[in-house]
């Protein structure tokens, strides 16, 4: 892949504070890329910090900062300190996300802060014009994979992936593993390529597929069966499935954030489902949050934005309804029925 480093190296020689900015409901891929471009910059002498809207799951922990004083930022505890490090910030980088409202509280922030801003992202381009430097392709599994391409691409790494530090590794490799749900969607030869570099590098590829992967409690096993036995509801005719997961679900089987992560995908398994969505209720309620899937040529992106306030890629997209968990069914069946028609699927 040919980048073009030159602006981005420039930026980084000028900066020392730097503010590393995932997206709302951080998953591996946004962790991934925070945590390894931290270790990337503290290993050149920077001082970045790392700041997420929303906390992250359990199992992420490991991805933490050795260092305390370097803990991840979450908006939800500490606002306005995360607020100042975007006010103080050299430089602003956001990684994996491709608008500033998916920061949830930063956007008027960092577009009032002085400091430069960079996008590294692989969804479908939105708002590159709000960057100084924007490096944007969906042509890589993940923001991680397009994150070890740049490492690789700048002067002090030279294309030696033993030049990244062995955690820097690591999270590129839970990034890219998680995203492309262990290299079964979005996988391109360049992962691959990514992937054995990295494992010559020293990566543990099995340890960390059992410290992300297989962390999980009896009781979520569980919230699994019972989503897939009674809740799953399949729609032959849409070629769809879909389920929803309920706040007293949630508390019956002790919900903890990210034990809903692959149901969506479930559904895929059967040959006749082209199209999968999750609507799980929030504890405070304020929306429904939403998780498309599709297969092959079926873009749920579109559906996502369409009629969802959400978006994100062809095949695996998600966003938000502002109605209580009763009226999803009506709500998603009828626009499926106008989706269905103009994506003409059936
Ligand atoms: P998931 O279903 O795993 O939560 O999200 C799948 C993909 O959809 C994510 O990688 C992200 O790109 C996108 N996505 C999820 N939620 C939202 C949202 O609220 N807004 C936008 N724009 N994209 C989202
Ligand atoms: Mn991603």
């Amino acid at each position: 892949m040919q980048i073009d480093i030159s602006s981005l190296e420039t930026l980084l020689q000028q900066a020392d504070k730097l503010v590393l900015v995932g997206h709302f409901n951080p998953d591996g891929d946004a962790l991934g890329s925070v945590t390894a471009a931290y270790h990337y910059l503290k290993g050149r002498g920077k001082h970045p910090r790392i700041i997420l809207p929303s906390p992250y799951p359990d199992n992420m922990a490991f991805l933490e900062p050795e260092d305390p004083r370097d803990r991840m930022m979450i908006c939800e505890n500490e606002l306005d300190d995360t607020r100042r490090a975007v006010a103080e910030a050299d430089a602003i980088i956001c990684l994996d996300l491709n608008r500033l409202a998916r920061t949830e509280y930063l956007e008027d922030d960092i577009l009032a802060a002085p400091g430069k801003k960079v996008l590294i992202d692989h969804h479908i381009p939105a708002e590159l014009d709000r960057f100084d430097v924007a490096i944007s392709t969906t042509g890589v599994s993940s923001t991680c994979e397009l994150l070890f391409w740049i490492l690789m691409a700048l002067p002090d790494v030279a294309g030696d992936p033993q030049r990244i530090s062995a955690r820097c590794a690591e999270s590129l490799y839970v990034g890219m593993m998680t995203d492309t749900n262990n290299f079964s969607n979005s996988v391109l030869p360049g992962t691959f390529e990514m992937a054995s570099k990295l494992i010559a590098r020293g990566v543990d590829k099995n340890g960390l597929q059992e410290k992300v992967l297989s962390c999980y409690s009896v009781s979520r096993t569980r919230l699994m069966g019972h989503m897939i036995k009674d809740k799953m509801k399949v729609l032959p005719a849409y070629k769809t499935a879909y389920m929803l997961l309920s706040n007293k679900e949630k508390a019956r089987y002790n919900f903890k954030p990210g034990d809903s992560e692959g149901f969506v995908n479930l559904p895929l398994a059967i040959s006749s489902v082209q199209v999968s969505a999750l609507f799980t209720e929030n504890f405070d309620s304020k929306y429904i949050r939403v998780s498309l899937r599709s297969k092959g040529q079926i873009d749920v992106n579109r559906f996502a934005t369409q009629f969802f306030n959400g978006g994100g890629h062809h095949n695996a997209a998600g966003g938000r309804l502002y109605m209580p968990l009763e009226a999803v069914p009506a709500y998603f069946e009828q626009s499926l029925a106008t989706w269905a028609k103009e994506e003409k699927f059936l």
